[in-house]
């Protein structure tokens, strides 16, 4: 029997990679987990956890604004951007500490360098040229923001990767790109008092979420100050001699801003890989193609996370980690299940979906009743602020399964994670309409609709 160096050797040391590799090593294999930038991966160095340290810090003003009518004075307020980045940055110096901390403590081998590989078992070590050997290689290498080589000036725009670190905080930026990235940061910016655009070639923001609450979040944008510009992209970008760039869009529109952010898509990171070496295949956006066991087409080499382009989230991703262990040492065969994802937009106000759109659900059941509802939330009575929330309930009218929650407005997040548990457990209305609701709440409404707005047959609206 061939002798490797490692039972597994995971590439990538994020959300996914993090999970497997823990998880196997404590299960008591020899395992080695390659990361060639910071333990933690998007998610943690550059994603879900700066962007919502982000949010937090945008939300403010709004805050302060609202006060007032609870009869709060708040004296002179400042921003400093420097003070945000350093705390942020501090914080996730822990909570890279605590990944390695915890792959330390299951007994994991940690490889601080980029690791490709030379064929089905043998890794290449690029930082001191080394090659080991594994039994079974976790490939967990994550992606990153697409940029836009066609676009003339592309070089001096940035993508979420840079917008953490910006030295100052730009006092105009256009953002590209109506998927949730895009729009968390065109909220982050605004809230920071940042004069913000975004800018989409899409009929409408956030294109695979809700109809109702895309366009009730686009309305809400606005009203904020948000420059939301759809179907329009831009068509050159130039740096002026002041420093400042003009973004141009096919609308014969020039904008005059201190940043341009592209937030356009990403890219699993496969380049350069060695999958060709090791014969694993890969699809049109260079992603690895696995089987529903998230094994790729060579019998020892698995993917997971977004270099699969699935679902990119990170509890996806961890699921698919944690599956893939259950898999090939557990003994448990176990498929990762991509149904009903609950998940958030951290806009402002937040969106929190579970389950079908209308659009897709009309598209899959023969009729549907919709319940919807949009009020002013209690907390902003008194604020006077005019923000509405939106609730809908996407009810199969055979199954009387609600097949769909989508909320709109303060904690939409936290009530997707709730109503995720009802929707994956496919509870009925008559579940939800038994449940006593929680007074007073904004919440309450989804346990309080009691009549559909209108019912949907074939497609077709039928009152
Ligand atoms: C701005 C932003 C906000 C986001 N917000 C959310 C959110 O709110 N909620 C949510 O669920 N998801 C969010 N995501 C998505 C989430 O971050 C990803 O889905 C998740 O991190 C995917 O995990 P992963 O393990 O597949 O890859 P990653 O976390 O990207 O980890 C891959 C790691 O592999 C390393 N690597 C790559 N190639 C090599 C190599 N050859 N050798 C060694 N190391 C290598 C990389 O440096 C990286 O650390 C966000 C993403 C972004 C960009």
């Amino acid at each position: 029997m061939t002798q490797y160096d490692y039972d597994l050797f995971v590439i990538g040391g994020g959300s996914g990679g993090v999970r497997a590799g823990r998880v196997a090593a404590s299960l008591g294999k020899r395992v080695a987990i390659a990361e060639e930038y910071r333990f933690g991966g998007t998610c943690v160095i550059r994603g879900c956890v700066p962007k919502k340290l982000f949010v937090y810090a945008s939300q403010f003003p709004e805050h302060f604004e609202d006060a007032a009518g609870y009869g709060w004075t708040v004296g002179e307020r400042s921003f400093d951007w420097k003070t945000l980045i350093a705390n942020k940055d501090k914080e996730i110096a822990r909570l890279e500490g605590l990944y390695r901390k915890g792959l330390e403590n299951a007994g994991a081998t940690i490889i601080e360098s980029r690791a490709v590989l030379e064929d089905a078992h043998t890794i290449r070590l690029q930082k001191d040229g080394r090659t080991v050997t594994a039994e079974t290689i976790l490939i967990a290498t994550g992606g990153h923001p697409s940029l836009h080589p066609a676009l003339p000036g592309h070089e001096h725009c940035i993508t979420s990767d840079e917008a953490f670190h910006l030295e100052e905080l730009p006092k105009a930026i256009v953002i590209a790109g109506g998927g949730y990235i895009g729009v968390e940061f065109a909220n982050i910016f605004h809230g920071l008092g940042v004069e913000t655009t975004l800018i989409y070639r899409g009929k409408e923001i956030l294109g695979r979420f809700d109809k109702d609450l895309r366009t009730a979040l686009h309305v809400e944008m606005e009203a904020k100050g948000i420059k939301v510009l759809c179907k329009e992209i831009f068509t050159k970008i130039e740096k002026r001699p002041d420093g400042r760039l003009e973004a141009h869009t096919n609308a014969d529109r020039t904008l005059v801003v201190d940043q341009v952010m592209l937030a356009i898509g990403r890219q699993p990171n496969t380049s350069g890989l060695g999958l060709d070496r090791a014969g694993v295949t890969t699809g049109p956006k260079g992603e690895i193609i696995v089987d529903d066991y998230s094994r790729t087409n060579v019998e020892n080499i698995y993917a997971v996370g977004d270099v699969t382009d699935r679902v990119q989230l990170t509890p996806v991703a961890i699921h698919e980690a944690m599956c893939f262990v259950d898999t090939v040492y557990r003994g448990k065969p176990t498929k990762p299940d991509h149904e009903a994802v609950a998940t958030a937009v951290f806009s402002q106000p937040e969106l929190g979906t579970v389950g079908l759109s209308e659009e897709d659900a009309a598209k899959k059941y023969d009729e549907l009743e919709i319940y919807k509802a949009t009020f002013r939330p209690m907390r902003h009575t008194l604020s006077g602020r005019m923000e509405k929330m939106v609730m809908k309930l996407i009810v199969d009218a055979a199954s009387r399964r609600v097949v769909g929650a989508h909320v709109l407005g303060v904690d939409a997040g936290e009530m997707a994670q709730l109503l995720g548990i009802a929707v994956k457990a496919k509870l009925t209305k008559e579940d939800f309409d038994a449940t006593m609701a929680v007074h007073p709440t904004a919440a309450e409404e989804l346990v309080t609709m009691y009549q559909p707005s209108y019912r949907v047959k074939n497609g077709e609206l039928i009152a």
